[in-house]
């Protein structure tokens, strides 16, 4: 592991949690929080509406970081209902989730998109979490890695190694999103290296060794310290075990 590689636990929490609930989680969640060393983190990516409030309830607490889900590709104009990345910077809000697949494939969004997403996030000194990772039907053909590297190159891959040294990837197989169905960490982490050979065949293995890749799909309290035990493997992005403040907790725990 590159000692200078930050390891990640990120929530997202999706469309989940009325107030009361929100306010809740954060309660439990912070009752005595895990203290972090200097190379871990926390991220909480939260519904726009949420996102003020949590990072209030964060303000002062080393490693703990709010995030968006989502903003727009664009910096401002008539885009009803959408959010941009310079408005979330102005609110003080340092992540944001890019490419998520529940975005690809619920709004249609492309890697040439993305690309645009990252950009904008970059340009407002945002930092993003791009997801990757491949359907069933792709592994079944065993053509993942090359599916990942595409994603990966038409996501990111215009940028320079400066601005790609400020991201966070998080690889997430959609057959294990919300599935139950974990990816094993021999298979977390050979996507993972596969991954981290990728930026190093364009970018070199001093950038590419410098971008934390979070493992996503099913990560549970139980199964959070096998999964990140890779040597490729920094972390998490957790969905529905996040939202339970006993599991995230573990899951925290399991950093390295
Ligand atoms: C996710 O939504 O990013 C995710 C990994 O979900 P889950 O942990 O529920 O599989």
């Amino acid at each position: 592991m590159n000692p200078m590689r930050k390891q990640i636990a990120a929530a997202n929490w999706k469309m989940n949690l009325t107030h009361p609930e929100m306010v809740q989680l954060m309660d439990q969640l912070l009752d005595n929080a895990p203290s972090l060393n200097a190379e871990q983190e926390v991220v909480l990516a939260v519904p726009f509406l949420y996102l003020e409030a949590v990072r209030q309830r964060l303000q002062g607490m080393s490693g703990y970081r709010v995030a968006a889900q989502n903003c727009h590709h664009k910096t401002s104009g008539a885009f009803t209902g959408e959010v941009s990345a310079p408005m979330l910077a102005s609110m003080g809000i340092p992540d944001c989730v890019i490419g998520h697949s529940e975005r690809r494939e619920y709004q249609a969004e492309s890697d040439a998109l993305l690309a645009q997403k990252v950009d904008r996030c970059l340009e407002a000194g945002i930092r993003p979490i791009f997801c990757c990772g491949e359907a069933l039907s792709v592994r079944e053909t065993g053509t993942q890695n090359a599916f990942v590297a595409e994603q990966i190159r038409a996501g990111l891959f215009h940028l320079s190694p400066e601005a790609l040294s400020g991201i966070v990837i998080a690889y997430e197989p959609i057959w294990a999103i919300g599935t139950g169905k974990t990816a094993s960490s021999a298979q977390a982490q050979e996507m993972h290296e596969a991954i981290r050979g990728v930026l190093a065949e364009q970018y070199g293995a001093h950038v590419a060794g410098q971008i934390p890749i979070l493992y996503g799909g099913s990560v549970k309290g139980s199964n959070a310290a096998e999964l990140f035990g890779g040597a490729d493997v920094d972390g998490g992005l957790v969905g529905g075990a996040s939202l339970n403040a006993t599991e995230f907790r573990q899951i925290i725990a399991a950093l390295k």
